[in-house]
């Protein structure tokens, strides 16, 4: 048995296409791609974390509109069936069955909770930690006595895991080059 500990944004999950799908549903409101973009950039170092009612306030506070309770609840209503990969369904379907399978994943509690919720991938997984930042201090809170290995998309943070934990095997892997 050995420790597989994954990402979930862009690595098994297609981040990517969901904040697309997040941009043309705030840009049927009539705003413009320009704005929704900015407001992207703001939202996340305003906030540290995504999520769509941080970015939907800022654009409410830069522009002319003002995006309704009602507009928010419809952006928000996300159709996770188009996000599904069958493909990494499987890979983890049968990685379960003779491994320990940690998600290790940064972001806001809630919106984290949702997306992994909804992409059904839950069930592979003996353990589901959401951390607010640096994936090195939940490994070194661990002591692992099989094989590990770390499976994620964002070479900076694969850089660090490798340099602090040379045991740890480190694979790059972006489910966006697979599936774009
Ligand atoms: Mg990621």
């Amino acid at each position: 048995m050995s420790i597989i500990i994954f990402d979930f944004d862009d690595t098994i999950f297609n981040t990517r296409k969901l904040k697309k799908t997040i941009f043309d549903k705030i840009e049927s409101l009539g705003i413009s791609s320009e704005i929704v973009k900015n407001s992207y950039e703001i939202s996340k170092k305003r906030f540290n974390h995504y999520t769509p009612d941080n970015h939907i306030s800022i654009i409410n506070e830069m522009s002319d509109h003002d995006i309704s309770p009602k507009q928010t609840a419809e952006i928000k209503a996300i159709d996770f069936s188009l996000h599904r990969n069958d493909k990494i369904h499987d890979i983890l379907s049968s990685l379960s069955k003779k491994n320990h399978l940690i998600l290790l994943t940064i972001g806001d509690q809630n919106f984290q909770k949702l997306k992994i919720h909804k992409s059904g991938i839950s069930k592979y997984f003996h353990e589901i930690h959401i951390v607010s930042d640096r994936k090195e201090d939940f490994i070194s809170g661990r002591k692992f006595t099989d094989d590990v290995y770390f499976i994620n998309d964002k070479k900076s943070e694969n850089k660090i895991i490798k340099k602090m934990f040379p045991n740890i095997k480190v694979i790059d892997f972006n489910i966006n080059k697979r599936e774009p």
